[in-house]
């Protein structure tokens, strides 16, 4: 899915996004999951290619066929395959969707939600100069959204930040480092971040550095947010054992789908940690479910949901959800079709596909 600009991180940029959908259909319904890893392996271990032939050779083959009653048979019917939480959101994600036609319940009311107004947040990628960031922001606030977030690498963190924090003094803002820096190396950097009043620091340190973000979080007065370290609600139980964060973003395709996603929030909410719905830059399909999550009642801290149209040179879906002039999504007025595919739109972009049918 090709994007209206390069979406530039610490992990380098990216063009396009490439996603993997699962539609599943059982007595003459269907309904559509995602999972949007990336291109590369530089999110996590998984990327497009291995999510879906993970799906196509292991998970699809023992599902299809079978009588799936709920979210956890499902996943227990694929708990042999190790890891792959994207993979498994890609299958469990159709399956939530295919089970909220079949009851003709909305999904943020079948997942567990509350609140069908969703609060979303902007963010800003990697900017060609810190003026034309500045610019952007300005009109984030203009607009009236409740936080910003500033995607930040060596080379683009202090002085970006000391700009931003200078022309906006009152701004609830927080950076995402996508683990980018070390906790040895980069110490300095790192305790400079405390000068800024961010509302969090989202993975500074690797993805398998849960020891050094404990470590990190006694020495900084600033929260730190876990994303690519939780993969699973085991990775979380461990985080929060070990004192290594004190906020927590949440994305299904991250954690293996939308019951454990359900899960982590759950936790979050006993442990009274600040949590909150993040985003792959998903189709409308991803969008939908991630807007969906977002509304169960823990989920505080304004989601990244971003319709198509703000990234994406086109969408895949019939109805696209939309940010209303609130910054905020609506779900009580979205229909259960909100994540039904366009077959053209999707076979004019789409490079592989396979069916999977009952032997
Ligand atoms: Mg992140």
């Amino acid at each position: 899915m090709p994007l209206i600009e390069p979406w530039r991180t610490a992990y380098g940029a990216d063009s396009a996004v490439h996603s993997i959908l699962v539609r599943l259909s059982s007595s003459g319904t269907h309904a559509w999951g995602e999972a949007c890893p990336l291109f590369a392996p530089t999110y996590s271990p998984e990327y497009a290619a291995s999510v879906y032939e993970t799906c196509r050779q292991f998970l699809l083959p023992r599902i299809v066929g079978r009588e799936v009653e709920t979210a956890d048979g499902l996943l227990e019917h694929v708990a042999i395959f190790k890891g792959n939480p994207f993979a498994k959101a890609a299958v469990e994600t159709a399956w939530w969707m295919l089970e909220s036609k079949h009851k003709g319940v909305p999904l943020w009311r079948l997942v567990g939600g509350t609140q069908p107004e969703v609060s979303c947040g902007e963010d800003f990628g990697i900017q060609d100069s810190i003026d034309q960031l500045l610019c952007r922001i300005e009109r984030a606030i203009e607009r009236g959204y409740p936080r910003v977030k500033l995607k930040v690498m060596r080379g683009w963190d202090i002085e970006v930040l000391q700009a931003v924090r200078g022309a906006f003094p009152k701004l609830t803002m927080h950076i995402d480092c996508n683990g980018g820096y070390d906790l040895r190396s980069d110490w300095t950097t790192l305790a400079a971040f405390d000068r800024f009043d961010l509302a969090m620091i989202e993975q500074p340190l690797a993805s398998d550095d849960l020891l050094e973000h404990a470590e990190l979080q006694q020495r900084l007065a600033t929260p730190i947010c876990l994303d690519e370290s939780i993969k699973s609600p085991k990775d979380f139980a461990a985080a929060l054992k070990l004192g290594s964060c004190r906020a927590i973003n949440v994305k299904p395709g991250r954690v293996g789908g939308l019951r454990n996603a359900i899960r982590i929030h759950d936790m979050a909410g006993d442990a009274g940690m600040v949590a909150w719905v993040g985003s792959m830059l998903e189709s409308g399909v991803g969008v939908a479910i991630c807007a969906a999550l977002a509304s169960m009642p823990h989920f505080t801290y304004p989601a990244d949901l971003f319709p198509a149209s703000k990234f994406h040179l086109h969408d895949i879906v019939r109805s696209p959800l939309e940010i209303g002039t609130d910054c905020r999504v609506n779900l009580s007025r979205l229909d259960l079709d909100i994540a039904d595919v366009v077959y053209e739109r999707l076979k004019a972009i789409a490079v592989a596909n396979a069916i999977i049918a009952v032997r």
